[in-house]
């Protein structure tokens, strides 16, 4: 129990108190025993459990069927009704049914019918679609799910924080998220931040002496709560309430939040639907004028007419449709390692000009092998790769080194072992690491030299740890031998070691630059003999130590993260690597991966630079080394202050400030501590570069679909509105009823729309530079080409009615014709949505995007149903159409195709390749 410091040594607990036991699984609080206020081993006592072995299988198994998982109520969820009522709190909604109201007033029965139909299917496909939107995003969040490290029958387990049961003991560290109602039984400066608990965000110091039974939360510092962050130190706990049980559980904070639906994309599409029709209800008014003084028609029938020209201006579908691309987005990127944890952050990452990202195990694969090491004096090579034990030291030129060499080897290979936390495990032909890979590498180099871990670790017992942090860049510990000899042996960044020797060799510099040089990380190992009776260490008292080797090891870059580094930079993203390694080990791995890498910014650098230094610094460095999490911070409100919008990963406790102040913070989901996820904005399962690349694309090509999807709904709108309104100024019947205008709006172009959530994005998106954060979503192109769409739409269906009408038809088959005109025309039109300016004659037009051939499909059905099938035709007014009128309607539609192939034609040759 290395991370002990028991402070309330009682009596050792052997037996449960089998009438204790009970009591933990007692639902009451006020039936729960003062956990805080009790010896730490009379808790275990009770508790039933082994400080170090935990509970055993059976036990635990046996508690969790008595008390259940480890988990809070579920967030009660909205109702159907509830949910289904939220579909009609909208003020466009609200305007449409009031005209289903006076429609009924006006004892025009069938478009009343139709409107409130009408009403109730966008309601019912909104209901639908914000529930599969909802869906994908939970499905995303329990990809989240938190675990906990317990001893459990005599061994160290990683579990499902949900399985964790009255008894377990629970290991935590810095930067975990403590998983239940803990009573602390051993604490290392462990510190808590309790702010989820007690809003205050000063962390506490924890002990293991009890508290008075009355101490309010932020006093009862013997405990751990459940929900409640490690900041520093380490710990081990006895659970003594889980789930509902828990202080989170019973004062009712539901942590997992609720899946945010509104984001600032959708809350400025929203206001733009508001703002349209604000605009709608003025002209609305203008026109009533018009129809029924200037026109002379009956103010109920002029009423009609408006009401059909405002929800034809209104676009109805676009923030659902909206909503389900986000939605889609989210499930892409999870299905390639990237997890969302909020919304906003889909749009985000297209917007990203600068990724900031971790060296180790993000740009590299974090896979160590010690290749070198170095003596006082002499140089030894190791063979061999990966963490097998098969290989051999050498001289440069391949020779096998000397006993006399080979003695000093191994006390440095014994103490870089023993000095240790990780393990290497065979498992049939692999090797498998357990801990840090920096440490494996070092237990392999052990193996290769004949020694065996375990049995070292049996002959040299730790005492006292001080644990490796980034931020002190060693880990030391200290053991005392058979003999009764106590060491004091250390590994760390030779800068850090060398800084705890008084009489350091001063050529050892020189050498650690070398191999650096070569894009090794290199760990200097020291050692000190103490005084037999000292039984602990700390950051502060550590003795003089002599450096008696260095070991140089080998990280390579994963083999696509160059081609990654490289997609970015055309796609006028910059990478900067941050890493708390060596300038020089960073700079050689940086140039490897094709970043400018001449020279690396060094921590100790940025420290001596002011904000204006800084903000210069950051625009000509790519590689920054030995980097803490302060200099982190800093560095992206450098690159913000140029406008940049910045990605930063992340995995340590301290990341979190620096996460958060990042426009888009990514923890990684493999190394990373909870702490770190829980200020990130998406977390990556894989830790790969390449996932954050693949995220920008991904980020992009759905602002891109938002962009498609208002270049598709908004022309719909703005045709039908138009047509009216010429109508009305021209003084004709208007060529489409009141009940067809919600049909082409609210069936034709919500349907159509969704297939661009499908969009697989256009072959150039990475080789265009980020949009600014700030670009206007109504950009001048797409304005123009909503106009121009509008204007040809609107001049289909006039032409298609205006021709029945010529030759004689009746206003039933000229309004079917001119409503089937704009259909088939929107049909064709959705092929040229799916690119903003290049051509619809192109193989990208029609293949990639299944979902657009199933909504043709499905359009198609419908437009034949509206126009044959009885019962729609009795609503709707229609009439069948003869083989002429289709031509010409088709000819109609094909010419406003063509006419926006003219008008991508222009923007081309303009340069604009995106709207
Ligand atoms: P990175 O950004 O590469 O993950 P770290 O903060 O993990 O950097 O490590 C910084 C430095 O600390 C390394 O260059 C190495 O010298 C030293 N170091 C890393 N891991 C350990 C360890 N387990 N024990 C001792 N020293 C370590
Ligand atoms: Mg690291």
């Amino acid at each position: 129990m290395d991370e002990s410091t028991r402070t309330d040594r009682g009596a050792p607990a052997h037996d449960a108190d089998p009438a204790a036991a009970p009591a933990a699984g007692s639902p009451t609080t006020e039936g729960a025993p003062a956990w805080h206020a009790m010896a730490a081993d009379d808790v275990l006592a009770r508790l039933g459990t082994d400080v170090d072995a935990g509970l055993t299988d059976d036990e635990a198994a046996a508690r969790l069927r008595d008390v259940g998982p480890n988990r809070l109520p579920e967030r009660r969820e909205r109702g159907p009704l509830r949910r289904f009522l939220a579909q009609l709190d909208n003020p466009l909604i609200l305007v449409l049914l009031a005209a289903g109201v006076v429609t009924f007033l006006l004892r025009d029965y069938v478009d009343s019918a139709v409107i409130v139909g009408v009403v109730l299917i966008n309601a019912v496909i909104g209901f639908v679609q914000e529930g599969k939107a909802e869906g994908a995003l939970a499905a995303v969040r329990a990809m989240l799910a938190t675990t906990a490290t317990v001893e459990r029958g005599g061994q160290r387990r990683t579990l499902d924080a949900g399985d964790l049961v009255p008894g377990d003991v629970v290991l935590l560290e810095s930067g975990d998220r403590v998983p239940a109602d803990l009573r602390l039984v051993a604490v290392r400066d462990l510190r808590v931040e309790e702010s989820a608990l007690t809003g205050e965000s000063v962390a506490v110091d924890k002990t293991t002496a009890p508290v008075a039974a009355e101490a309010g939360l932020g006093d009862r510092t013997s405990s751990a709560f459940s929900g409640t962050l490690v900041v520093a130190g380490r710990g081990r706990g006895v659970v003594v309430g889980t789930g509902p049980r828990t202080e989170v559980g019973r004062i009712g904070t539901l942590v997992g939040e609720a899946p945010a639906l509104d984001t600032p994309l959708t809350r400025r599409l929203g206001q733009l639907a508001t703002q349209i029709t604000g605009l709608v209800l003025v002209v609305a008014v203008a026109a009533f004028a018009l129809a029924w003084l200037g026109r002379g028609l009956e103010p109920g029938e002029a009423f009609l007419v408006v009401v059909g020209m405002a929800v034809a201006a209104i676009p109805e579908g676009l923030p659902a449709v909206v909503t389900i691309i986000l939605a889609i987005g989210t499930r892409v990127m999870a299905a390639n390692n990237a997890i969302i944890r909020r919304l906003p952050a889909v749009e985000a990452l297209g917007s990203v000009s600068v990724i900031c990202t971790d060296k180790t195990g993000t740009l590299t694969r974090n896979e160590m092998t010690a290749v070198r090491v170095l003596l006082p004096d002499g140089e030894v090579l190791v063979t061999g790769t990966g963490y097998g034990p098969e290989g051999d030291f050498t001289d440069h030129d391949g020779v096998p080194v000397g006993p006399a060499t080979l003695a000093a080897l191994r006390d440095v290979v014994v103490t870089a072992a023993v000095c240790n936390d990780a393990r290497v495990d065979r498992d049939g032909d692999e090797w498998r690491v357990v801990g840090d890979p920096t440490e494996a590498a070092l237990i392999t180099l052990a193996l290769k030299a004949g020694e065996a871990p375990a049995a070292l670790a049996r002959e040299l017992p730790r005492t006292d740890v001080v644990p490796f942090e980034s931020e002190h860049r060693f880990m030391a510990t200290l053991h005392h031998d058979d003999d009764g000899a106590a060491w004091v042996l250390c590994k760390g960044a030779p800068e850090a070691v060398l800084a705890l020797c008084r009489h350091d060799d001063g050529a050892w510099p020189e050498r650690v630059h070398e191999a650096a040089a070569q894009g090794e990380r290199v760990l200097a190992v020291a050692r000190a003999r103490v005084p037999t009776d000292r039984r602990s260490i700390s950051l502060e008292d550590l003795p003089d130590l002599e450096v008696i080797g260095m070991v140089g090891i080998m990280d390579p870059p994963r083999e696509e993260a160059a081609e990654a580094v490289a997609e970015c930079r055309r796609a006028g993203v910059r990478v900067v690597m941050v890493t708390g390694d060596h300038g020089v080990t960073a700079a050689a791995i940086g140039r490897s991966l094709g970043l400018d890498a001449r020279d690396a910014l060094t921590g100790a650098r940025v420290e001596a630079m002011d904000d204006e230094e800084l903000r210069q610094a950051s625009v000509d460095h790519d590689v920054v080394a030995r980097a803490s999490p302060e200099h982190k911070i800093r560095l992206v409100g450098a690159l913000q202050s140029h406008g940049a919008y910045v990605a930063m990963t992340g995995d340590g406790v301290n990341d979190a400030p620096a996460l958060k102040a990042a426009d888009v913070g990514v923890a990684m989901g493999g190394r990373g501590t909870d702490a770190a996820r829980d200020a990130s904005d998406v977390v990556l399962t894989d830790d790969n570069f390449t996932t954050i690349a693949r995220a920008v694309h991904q980020g992009r090509i759905v602002y891109d679909n938002i962009k498609k999807s208002l270049l598709f709904i908004l022309p719909t709108s703005g045709g039908q509105a138009a047509l009216i309104l010429v109508a009305l100024v021209l003084g004709i019947a208007v060529p489409v009823s009141v009940s067809q205008v919600l049909w082409i709006n609210m069936v034709t172009a919500v349907t159509l729309a969704l297939a661009l959530a499908w969009e697989p994005g256009e072959r150039d998106v990475m080789d265009q530079p980020p949009r600014p954060a700030s670009e206007r979503l109504l950009t001048a192109p797409l304005l123009a080409r909503v106009v121009v769409v509008s204007l040809l739409l609107a001049a289909a269906a006039l032409g298609a009615y205006e021709w029945e009408l010529g030759r004689g038809s009746s206003v039933e088959l000229a309004r079917t014709t001119a409503v089937n005109a704009l259909a088939f025309a929107e049909i064709l039109y959705l092929f040229h949505a799916r690119r903003f300016t290049g051509t619809a004659f192109a193989r990208e037009a029609v293949s990639g995007n299944r979902m657009v051939w199933v909504v043709v499909g499905v359009m198609a059905a419908l437009q034949l149903a509206f126009t044959y099938a009885p019962p729609l035709q009795a609503v709707f007014d229609t009439v069948p159409l003869g083989a002429t009128s289709w031509l010409v309607l088709g000819g109609l539609g094909v010419l406003v195709f063509l006419a926006v192939e003219v008008e991508k034609a222009f923007w081309r040759w303009r340069g604009v390749h995106r709207m």
